[in-house]
């Protein structure tokens, strides 16, 4: 916050309630309790954010989307800093939802290429939303995106299109284990 002195009274700084009845001071006065508490309420607002368990239809359906390259996941990132440039509303998202976040690490992070922005990162899409698969349902999805690449192998030639490199997943305890999500005390 800026200087807590008004033109009137430059000695006097507005740490705590004003004995005057300067307006100034006043104003500066409750600007001050008023940010506290906006700093108070964004600390400890609870996130309302929970993973909810997908359907057998729509795991299929992302890793048939994920096999036939029109999906875009944190997989398909080297580290969590390309996750955060790829997916930078992870971190804009409200401070208790990033607390979700890195205390339950998702399975995976994922958007669609065709929701994609205009501009490129280092080579790779870049999405102003995200969706995110809970990490008990990871193993599930897996399990079908094995199925899903064996099939696409049958249809088109894999070496011609390249294979999709989703194999390796991001060091850390999970795939999205070592995110930090903008909040402090992280090891970026
Ligand atoms: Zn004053």
């Amino acid at each position: 916050m800026d200087e807590l002195t008004c033109d009137k009274h430059p000695q006097y700084e507005v740490k705590r309630k004003p004995r005057s009845m300067c307006p100034a001071c006043w104003a500066m006065w409750d600007a001050k309790v008023a940010e506290e508490k906006r700093i108070w309420d964004e600390e400890h607002k609870v996130s309302s954010m929970r993973y909810h368990p997908a359907t057998d239809g729509a795991l299929k359906e992302l890793a048939w989307n994920i096999a036939t390259d029109q999906v875009f996941t944190s997989r398909h990132c080297r580290n969590m800093v390309e996750v955060t440039m790829c997916f930078p509303v992870l971190l804009m998202m409200e401070l208790c939802d990033r607390k979700f976040l890195a205390a339950n690490p998702p399975g995976l992070i994922w958007a669609a290429y065709k929701d994609a922005g205009p501009r490129a990162v280092n080579g790779l899409p870049m999405f102003w939303s995200a969706q995110f698969l809970s990490p008990d349902d990871l193993p599930k999805m897996e399990a079908y995106l094995k199925k899903a690449l064996a099939d696409r192998a049958k249809w088109v030639d894999v070496d011609q299109q390249g294979p999709v490199d989703i194999d390796e997943p991001i060091p850390g305890t999970g795939p999205c284990g070592e995110a930090n999500f903008g909040l402090e005390g992280s090891s970026e």
